[in-house]
């Protein structure tokens, strides 16, 4: 796969470097650069209120990417993809939302896994005090995979949400998201799945997965930063009441009350990220035209190469062993800091993320403060894994 040629950002600048953080956000190929200048400079007007033909234009190019999102998830209707501005709001906007649709009550149970990230724990624990709920962690195996034993036993007809990530921020690791899916539904459970690791990496079919919610970013898909999408199944997003107010969302307003408008633009209050959510489609179209199969044989060759080259590294421990990863791995090395390794990585021009990755809860059950994580994208070549695998074990020689 040669996808770099594609990417403005590696030859506008002389000394850029190794790009190894792609699980944090990712760099944008022409096409969405092109379409942010081409939207501004031609099509720029706000959308739904106009009867000049500009607003017209912007409001078909603001569905039309409505309906690729869809397809690109293969969702039932392209009324169920609320636009947000990332994985994040997309999370709270089900958890902000439960609290009063009488989907949850006190006394019922929220499961999450222990490798989540922040952004898919914390607005379900402040759901849980709300209600009068329980947050349940599920653990984790002693690999670091999700511990479905345990998950199975923790289901009980109190169980009302599932909240999961398809693929680990902090681990790399896939979870059995079909069989928590499928398990949840049995015990009678909402399944909410994070989709911010996976949807670059792996074709979603929110059918297939038989999820109820699928959440993720626009940034890590090559699109703008301030994009994302909810997906969520009509009838629940019916059940569910508006959560941001003000224009657009409504149907009638009068002092004495209001309607509010249908779906999906009861969730759309205000002057969306017009721009940001149409070029959020042109990723995703750029994401099809190179092709998962395609994305997953390369992007599976630098993780199995950065693999077995950083466990060759005396002392160095690769976070979940030698499972397969999805697109990026953590290291710990014990007696050296993650900080101090990735200072010396980006004085060597290596950018990597260190840190406790928005799993502090993880950390902690691992009795470490941070790790040390590379990320791969399309763009990456086979180049930057070993420089940053001499890189890596450079910096090792000198903090150890
Ligand atoms: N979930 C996971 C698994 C993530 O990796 C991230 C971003 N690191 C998020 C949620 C939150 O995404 P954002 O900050 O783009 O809303």
């Amino acid at each position: 796969m040669n996808a770099r040629a594609d990417f403005p950002f590696f030859s506008a600048v002389d000394d850029v470097p190794v790009y190894l953080d792609n699980a944090a956000t990712t760099q944008k190929p022409a096409c969405v650069l092109d379409a942010v200048r081409n939207f501004y400079e031609r099509t720029n007007a706000n959308i739904h209120r106009g009867a000049h033909r500009l607003s017209r234009e912007a409001t078909d190019a603001h569905e039309a990417a409505r309906s690729s999102v869809a397809q690109f998830l293969h969702a039932p209707s392209a009324r169920e993809v609320l636009f947000t501005s990332g994985c994040t709001e997309g999370i709270n906007l089900v958890a902000q939302t439960l609290v009063y649709s009488g989907l949850l009550k006190a006394g019922d149970d929220i499961l999450v896994s222990s490798d989540a990230h922040h952004s898919n724990i914390v607005p379900w624990q402040i759901l849980a005090e709300r209600v009068g709920a329980n947050l349940r962690p599920v653990p984790l195996t002693p690999d670091l995979h999700f511990d479905m034993q345990a998950f199975l036993s923790m289901l009980n007809r109190k169980t009302r949400m599932v909240a999961i990530p398809v693929v680990s921020n902090a681990l790399g690791l896939r979870l059995p998201v079909e069989d928590i899916t499928k398990a949840a539904h049995d015990a009678g459970a909402l399944v909410l799945l994070d989709g911010a690791q996976s949807a670059a990496h792996e074709p979603t079919d929110v059918q297939t997965l038989g999820c109820d919610f699928f959440a993720f970013s626009g940034h890590k898909v090559y699109a703008p930063t301030g994009t994302g999408v909810l997906w969520g199944r009509q009838e629940l997003l019916e059940m569910l009441p508006p959560w941001k107010t003000g224009g657009e969302m409504i149907h009638e307003v009068s002092f004495e009350r209001t309607s509010f408008n249908q779906l999906p633009f009861k969730f759309e209050a205000g002057t969306p990220n017009i721009c940001g959510d149409i070029t959020l489609a042109v990723a995703l179209n750029y994401i099809r035209h190179l092709g998962f199969s395609a994305i997953h044989a390369h992007e599976q060759s630098l993780i199995s190469e950065l693999c077995s080259g950083l466990g060759q590294l005396p002392h160095v421990q690769l976070l979940g062993g030698a499972s397969a990863r999805a697109s990026l791995v953590s290291v710990h090395v014990p007696g050296v800091h993650h900080y101090d390794l990735g200072t010396l990585l980006d004085q060597m021009g290596i950018a990597v993320r260190t840190g406790h990755h928005c799993c502090q809860p993880l950390m902690q059950s691992l009795g470490i403060t941070g790790t040390t994580r590379f990320s791969v994208a399309v763009y990456n070549h086979a180049s930057d894994i070993e420089r940053a695998l001499q890189a890596f074990d450079k910096a090792l020689s000198m903090l150890r």
